[in-house]
């Protein structure tokens, strides 16, 4: 939860690079939050073409703010 979860299903299909930014998302609801940017190292692994996909995937999705508790 330290990243946060989708506000409805309070779950998270996990993380999308998009450049040095963290986005984490629920699919099924089509909402989105960044997580912030460069916390993880992957990112330096991808290329603009992954990002580039990863942005079209989300781009109509909801930016919401996440919950971090799950109770
Ligand atoms: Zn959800």
């Amino acid at each position: 939860m330290y990243f946060g979860a989708c506000p409805i299903c309070k779950k998270t299909d996990g993380c999308l690079n998009i450049g040095r930014e963290h986005w984490f998302v629920c699919h099924e609801h089509k909402k989105r939050w960044c997580a912030g940017a460069n916390l993880f190292s992957g990112w330096r692994d991808e290329d603009e073409s992954v990002w580039q996909e990863n942005a079209e995937q989300i781009k109509n999705y909801e930016e919401v703010d996440p919950i971090y508790d799950p109770s």
